[in-house]
């Protein structure tokens, strides 16, 4: 942080609202730091300032900030073809076979431009498909900044989570608590014949991180097929990020009628995509009656980006090494806080890592599950994570904003700044970032 951003940051709230084009950039107060560049790793503000960083840009940058050669010469040859011509291109048929080859559940593809416009329309998708409004969503998910899941409280009373979204869109939306069978149940008892799909993250992501119980998503599977709904996973933030190649959905071992994917499959370019059994998928317009469309959509440059990142990753065995750096830096944090704050917990799963903490230590935030056991009965540390978007929202934020965004700041290590969302380890980091985080983690606890 410094004069430059200060500066910017002023010219930015005469002509950008609120300063930011995301809502989430901008904190920290009284200024978010502006990027001068990526670094690998790092993050370099227009101050000159170094952050390790594991934001990450919210997750689309699985290989870090500096793109490998053969990921940045296609990239810079399809620029050097001209930017996008409204007309198919090769690529986006080598991306949707790639994709459609390594995720099981996945036939046939739709590509968008981000992923909530790849959930606005697997939720149009499924609604047309099924003749039915209804959309199941679990509490403390987040599937972008769409009108059908902008809605909190629960099935009984879903109200809009923002001014902007009516009543009556709301009241399609039937918000049930995560892990919790008997609820999801009990509204499919009610609803059934109303209920167009269930959408879900298989592992919770903008929540802290929260892995689903045993047999949590068998059962949405099987509400889904008695009632005639279909099942929606939102893979935008695990997919090709938990699971690797196969995504979360190859670990939880369900499959959904439908997938939506963001961020890493554009490899850092804007993207969504609506996948499934080509059955489904080709209800979309023109070949089935769900209008979709979209100009950007299968953008060229992006279609490159995501198709050489995951190819890449295929080849260098990206996953292997940044799941077991991130295991590395979880058992850290882990320790760090056995010894000073054994309240809190580190959840996390393959790359992705989260603290969680909360004053009053509820029973199932007790230890910490830094394996990713996704709750497996088998784990030894088998019932101690947060199972529900309850235990996060016990969580305590202003903890999280004066310690780990502003004492990791200030170490040089770039967090989320708002305390639900996860952070990603990269290829580009190594051991040694893990080690100096672990020290500054030490020393930024420590401190309290
Ligand atoms: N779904 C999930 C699970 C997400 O995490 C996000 C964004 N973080 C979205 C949808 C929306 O994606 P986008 O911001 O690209 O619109």
């Amino acid at each position: 942080m410094g004069k430059d951003s200060r500066r910017l940051y002023g010219r930015a709230l005469s002509v950008l609202a609120g300063g930011v084009n995301s809502s989430v950039r901008a904190e920290p107060s009284p200024y978010p730091f502006f990027v001068e560049k990526g670094d690998g790793g790092e993050i370099v503000d227009v101050d000159g300032n170094r952050y390790t960083d594991y934001v990450m840009g919210y997750g689309p940058l699985l290989l870090g900030h500096d793109l490998p050669e053969r990921v940045a010469g296609a990239v810079q040859s399809e620029v050097a073809r001209g930017p996008m011509y409204g007309a198919p291109t090769e690529v986006e048929v080598e991306l949707a076979e790639f994709v459609a080859e390594h995720v099981g559940s996945v036939e046939t593809l739709r590509f968008v431009n981000s992923g909530t416009e790849a959930t606005v329309s697997a939720v149009r998708l499924a609604r047309g498909v099924t003749g039915r409004d209804k959309v199941v969503v679990m509490q403390g998910g987040y599937h972008g900044a769409q009108e059908s899941t902008l809605v909190e409280g629960d099935a009984e009373s879903p109200e809009p989570s923002t001014k902007g979204v009516p009543s009556s869109f709301a009241r399609e939306t039937l918000p049930v608590p995560f892990n919790d069978e008997g609820t999801v149940e009990r509204v499919f008892e009610e609803h059934g014949d109303e209920i167009a799909c269930v959408l879900v993250e298989p592992v919770l992501g903008n929540n802290g991180v929260v892995h689903p119980v045993e047999g949590y998503h068998e059962t949405l599977r099987s509400l889904c097929d008695e009632h005639g709904a279909l099942l929606v996973f939102d893979e935008v933030i695990t997919g090709f990020r938990v699971g690797g190649l196969g995504c979360a959905q190859s670990v939880v071992g369900v499959e959904p009628d439908l997938t939506t994917f963001g961020k890493i499959v554009g490899g850092g370019f804007p993207v969504g995509a609506i996948g499934g059994s080509a059955e489904l998928v080709e209800s979309f317009t023109p070949s089935g009656d769900v209008f979709q469309a979209g100009t950007f959509s299968g953008h060229p440059v992006t279609m490159s980006a995501g198709l050489e990142t995951l190819r890449y990753a295929k080849d260098e065995d990206v996953y292997s090494h940044v799941n077991s750096l991130a295991d590395e830096l979880r058992a850290g944090m882990t320790d760090v806080l056995e010894d000073y704050a054994p309240e809190y917990t580190v959840v996390g799963v393959d790359s992705v890592f989260k603290t969680v903490f909360t004053r009053e230590t509820p029973e199932s935030l007790e230890g910490a599950c830094v394996s990713g056991c996704e709750q497996r009965a088998d784990c030894p540390r088998y019932g101690t994570c947060p199972k529900d978007a309850g235990d996060i929202d016990d969580a305590e934020t202003e903890r999280w904003k004066r310690l780990y965004w502003n004492g990791m700041l200030d170490e040089g290590v770039f967090l989320t700044p708002n305390g639900f969302e996860s952070q990603f380890v990269c290829y580009a980091h190594d051991d040694e970032d893990i080690d100096e985080t672990v020290a500054a983690y030490e020393r930024v606890v420590s401190s309290v």
